[in-house]
């Protein structure tokens, strides 16, 4: 299968370092059950923009990508990594997955580019995603979603969407519709 994997809240683990910073910057009340928009205002996209290693050189993999990502591949599937990160990242994102010993296929840095097009355009078979909004559109635009279960996407509800709380369910998700 071709795999299409979100990064940030999937493969890295990111948001708690997110909240931290911005709520530092900004005063803002941001809790460990959020997902914070970093370009939710002018000022917050300017910081953010201009505080990229530090947003996102720290973080660490999500407990079981490493290996979950690592016999994905040795089992013969394309991994095709789609973020909304934007290409100025590309160099830093793809340093930080060589660091942790995560090879991928591909890596499209969209630079918030519409993800469900990026997702047909890319043929894969199906997603890993953490974003609402993302999940729903790419889910509607009739590719198969792996919500990555957060706080923050509890709410999320549509036939082509399933839910799988860690990696291990991710793997088990994808025996099976290999299997079927
Ligand atoms: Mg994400």
């Amino acid at each position: 299968m071709r795999i299409g994997l979100d990064l940030d809240g999937v493969i890295v683990d990111s948001v708690s370092n997110w909240i931290r910073i911005l709520n530092t910057q900004f005063g803002t009340n941001y809790g460990p059950d959020d997902l914070p928009d970093t370009h939710g205002t002018p000022e917050m996209a300017a910081f953010c923009d201009d505080h990229l290693i530090e947003l996102l050189m720290p973080n660490r993999p999500m407990p079981g990508a490493v290996e979950a990502l690592g016999r994905l591949r040795r089992d013969g599937h394309a991994l095709v990594v789609i973020t909304a990160r934007s290409q100025c990242v590309r160099r830093l994102t793809e340093a930080w997955l060589e660091f942790y010993g995560i090879q991928v296929d591909e890596l499209h840095c969209l630079e918030g580019a519409d993800k469900a097009a990026a997702a047909r355009a890319a043929g894969i078979d199906l997603l890993v995603e953490d974003t609402p909004k993302n999940a729903l559109a790419v889910a509607a635009a009739g590719v198969p979603v792996l919500l990555f279960g957060a706080p923050y996407n509890r709410e999320v509800r549509h036939p082509l969407i399933s839910r799988c709380e860690s990696w291990d369910e991710v793997m088990a998700q994808v025996g099976v519709r290999k299997a079927g």
